[in-house]
């Protein structure tokens, strides 16, 4: 099996309006001015720095992805922003079911599929991200609770489809708290999916997608929770809100490929 690509992403949360996003896209810039093809990176600011981050990066390695859209083209939506527009500005990526949007803005797996199968639809990466509560670990479900996630949000992907996706596991006990997963945890569960998806597709198929870990990743756990087998990356949220931390996780990506 050939080695999957690191794919390091930022998701800015509701930070950083066009100027502090610009700060810190130069603050990235500065502080590692050239990024190993080994690498894949990925930025999400909120909505209304896209433009500036498209425009800011646009002979950059670094790709620029959002943090949700509404699943229709367009109409009635006050508020909302399709696909299609992401597409038409420059987005290459968006994420999709984070546990902030499934807890406070009732996102689920019905609307994290219909997303899915929307974003690629206009060529965008969805980042899919599935995850148990503490709750639900500590009674055990924790596999059967990431199991059927995957399976609802991969719903009608095709074969030729699939490869285009990533899975971000995040267990939502880990985001924002400063615990992070075991990298054990972190590997017994990116097999686990990989094992679901194998029954869904294939094992070259599951043997090829790239599966994230997300839960307050940094400088400091990086290295262990990267060296994982099945561990292809990092969705990152505080930690890449400064430039120096963001890039030392890139450099650990970039050591370990
Ligand atoms: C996230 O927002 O997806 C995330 C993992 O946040 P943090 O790294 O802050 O835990």
């Amino acid at each position: 099996m050939s080695k999957r690509q690191f794919l390091i992403a930022g998701n800015w949360k509701m930070n950083g309006g066009p100027f502090e996003a610009a700060e810190l896209l130069e603050g990235i810039n500065a502080t590692k001015d050239k990024i190993s093809e080994d690498v894949d990176v990925l930025v999400c600011p909120p909505f209304v720095s896209l433009g500036m981050a498209i425009k800011y990066l646009h002979d950059s390695e670094i790709q620029v992805g959002a943090q949700n859209f509404h699943f229709e083209d367009n109409g009635a939506y006050t508020g909302e922003i399709s696909a299609a527009m992401l597409a038409e500005s420059g987005c290459n990526f968006v994420l999709i079911g984070h546990s902030e949007r499934r807890q406070y803005f009732d996102e689920n797996d019905e609307t994290v599929n219909k997303k899915a199968l929307k974003a690629l639809s206009h060529k965008i990466t969805p980042v899919i991200c599935v995850g148990e509560s503490l709750d639900q670990r500590k009674k055990d479900t924790h596999f059967d609770v990431v199991s059927g996630q995957v399976k609802k949000a991969l719903q009608d992907i095709s074969d030729s489809e699939i490869l285009d996706v990533v899975i971000a596991y995040e267990p939502i006990w880990a985001i924002g708290t400063g615990e992070t997963a075991s990298p054990e945890q972190a590997q017994e569960m990116h097999a686990f999916i990989r094992s679901v998806i194998a029954g869904l597709y294939n094992e070259d198929t599951a043997s090829a997608i790239r599966i994230l870990y997300g839960g307050s990743m940094k400088p400091g756990n990086a290295e262990e929770l990267l060296s994982q087998a099945d561990v292809d990356g990092g969705l990152i949220g505080g930690a890449s809100l400064k430039a120096d931390s963001f890039t030392e996780i890139i450099s650990i990506a970039e050591k370990l490929s």
